[in-house]
């Protein structure tokens, strides 16, 4: 059940976390999440991943197979 506006938060997705939109954008996405709890599980996935593979790889590249397993885990782990 995608709303147009939950692509929108998907296509934006990775500068939000990195906090790279602008004022406006990023104040529209955070008042869609307040009423989106897919989208605001799929944040909340997305930061912790990145949190992991900062921390784990310390700004080098991870090798595929360890995205999809770090990626499958967190997943389970929300369920
Ligand atoms: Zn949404």
């Amino acid at each position: 059940m995608n709303k147009p506006d939950c692509d929108e938060l998907i296509a934006k997705l990775y500068q939000f976390i990195d906090g790279e939109l602008s004022r406006d954008e990023t104040v529209a996405l955070k008042r869609h999440l307040e009423g989106c709890g897919p989208c605001l599980e799929r944040i909340q996935v997305e930061e912790r991943f990145k949190l992991l593979i900062k921390t784990k790889c310390r700004g080098e590249q991870a090798p595929e197979l360890l995205v999809e397993k770090v990626k499958a885990a967190l997943q389970a782990e929300m369920e």
